[in-house]
């Protein structure tokens, strides 16, 4: 039986290590935490639960899929439900919108902003292409081989989804409202990028939000993490929790021959998968002299924009009253440019609210409050704003949040802040960014670490910092691609 190992229990290293398990390998996970799931986390402050990681949820088949082609029914391990009205977005103005994937509800609520039917219906039209063409041609890929760069069909796609528009103007192709077209550019921020430099591409994650929808998991988010660790044991995947790899072996035909932990020395498989974040952990494990083709990469890739969390539960019922919210700065524009060119934190900030408790009273059974997940978007990290004064970054932000009449400081039974430097320090993240490197240049956007890369024969990749993307779909794709390379390569 071929042996597997895979470095990294994030949601990518989890999605292979069932679909390799099932199809016959041994396969050994080595997680440097305690947990599955790695930023999909549960946290447990002031007596609430929260989901750390992914509070959006968009794209379950991809989620479900993965216990489907490993012979179990996903219903068994994990449920998605619809949240069809699913983010309040207050605007800077007083104004508010609530998106939902339901047309009839965005259409009569685009009307109170004086925008035709029509104009959203040719926008849904032309973002369900670039979802098609993305779906269809860049997703699944491994890019494992040249026919596979040069396909035509790939090179079709590549023209049809908008390269060379940004994605702010393609919204305001469409809208002429700053509003609306403010919220639509915020979906740059869910690659960690500026909508002003993001390629129109992009602009497919309004399909998820507007047709396809959003969803959550009773029972928090990282249930979906839980599940993936239950089928891979199921399936006889070994766990090693708290124990980080520190180094593979490779040897002068450019193979890795074994790896080492901080417990066992030189331990023998015949492929590995790393999930560790490729562009931190990659050169840690390898030597220098082994990954030619990787020694520039930090230095000249743009790293994803961070953030600072707080976790906040509270004793009792406050404004942020939706599943999602978002509370809009007044000048997008200055707001990407603080966290992108002069890499601090926005005067005038977004902030995104997550309230699970609002449809999962469960996580709040202890304390009747709210479970706040705040979010605000933060620059990657620079050695001069590396350290920051939790306390007084906390506080400005419910003082942001106060002028825009959300009260919570006062009824917090206790809240946890986690900064990007602890992103950074905990997860390897690429300067504490949240997903690998941006997608401002089009070789960013359109040429990420592939599923396998060029200079070792037997080392593959998953997870947000490579192909295809860096939202937690995106990442179990990747773990699925590498799966499917790992075996093809294995026969
Ligand atoms: C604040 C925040 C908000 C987010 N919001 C959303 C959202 O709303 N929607 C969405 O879809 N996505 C969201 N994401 C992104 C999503 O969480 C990630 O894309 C996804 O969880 C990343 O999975 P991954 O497989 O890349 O690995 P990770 O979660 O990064 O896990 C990698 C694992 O590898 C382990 N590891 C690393 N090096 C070693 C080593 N040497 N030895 C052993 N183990 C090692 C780490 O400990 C970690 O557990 C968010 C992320 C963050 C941080």
């Amino acid at each position: 039986m071929k042996s597997i190992a895979i470095i990294g229990s994030g949601l990518g290293g989890l999605a292979a290590a069932v679909l390799l398990a099932s199809s016959g390998y041994k396969v050994d996970v080595f997680e440097k935490h305690s947990y599955p799931g790695g930023k999909m986390k549960r946290y447990h402050v002031g007596g609430a639960r929260f989901d750390f990681g992914p509070n959006t949820l968009t794209m379950p088949d991809v989620f479900k899929e993965i216990f489907t082609v490993s012979g179990a029914n996903p219903d068994d391990y994990v449920q998605f439900k619809k949240l069809e009205s699913h983010t309040m977005n207050y605007f800077a103005d007083g104004s508010t919108f609530l998106s939902s994937s339901d047309r009839e509800s965005m259409v009569a609520q685009l009307a109170t902003f004086g925008i035709r039917a029509n104009h959203y219906d040719t926008y849904v039209k032309s973002i369900t292409k670039l979802y098609t063409h993305a779906v269809n041609e860049f997703f699944p890929r491994t890019f494992s081989s040249l026919q596979e760069y040069a396909s035509l069909r790939l090179l079709r796609s590549i023209s049809a989804v908008k390269p060379l528009t940004t994605m702010h103007d393609f919204h305001q192709s469409f809208f002429t409202d700053k509003r609306i077209v403010q919220m639509l550019d915020r979906y740059a921020t869910y690659i960690g990028s500026s909508p002003y430099l993001t390629p129109a591409t992009f602009a497919m994650i309004g399909y998820l939000e507007y047709v396809d929808g959003v969803y959550y998991v009773p029972g928090g988010n990282p249930t979906i993490a839980e599940a993936f660790h239950k089928r891979a044991q199921e399936l006889g995947v070994t766990f090693h929790f708290n124990e980080e790899v520190t180094q593979l072996h490779v040897n002068e035909k450019q193979t890795i021959t074994s790896l080492s932990t901080k417990s066992y020395e030189k331990l023998h498989y015949d492929s590995y998968l790393l999930n560790g974040d490729y562009l931190t952990v990659y050169p840690r494990l390898v030597a220098k002299a082994y990954r030619p083709s990787f020694t520039e990469d930090r230095h000249v890739k743009e790293p994803t924009s961070s953030a600072f969390v707080i976790l906040a539960a509270t004793n009792r019922k406050t404004a942020a009253n939706h599943y999602h919210q978002v509370y809009f700065s007044n000048d997008y524009e200055k707001e990407f440019e603080d966290l992108f060119s002069n890499k601090s934190y926005p005067k005038d900030p977004t902030v995104y609210i997550s309230n699970s408790s609002t449809v999962d009273t469960t996580a709040v059974a202890n304390t009747g409050g709210d479970n706040l997940f705040i979010l605000v978007n933060a620059p990657s990290l620079t050695n001069e704003n590396r350290y920051v004064d939790k306390e007084d970054l906390k506080n400005w932000v419910y003082k942001q949040l106060e002028k825009k009449g959300v009260f919570i400081k006062e009824f917090v039974i206790d809240d946890l802040v986690i900064t990007p430097l602890q992103l950074s320090e905990e997860f390897h993240s690429y300067f504490g960014g949240l997903y690998g490197y941006t997608s401002h240049s089009l070789s960013q956007a359109f040429n990420r670490p592939a599923t396998k890369g060029k200079d070792i024969k037997n080392l593959y990749f998953a997870g947000g910092s490579t192909h295809p993307g860096g939202g937690s779909p995106m990442v179990v794709q990747s773990g699925r691609n590498a799966a499917n390379l790992m075996k093809k390569n294995l026969k």
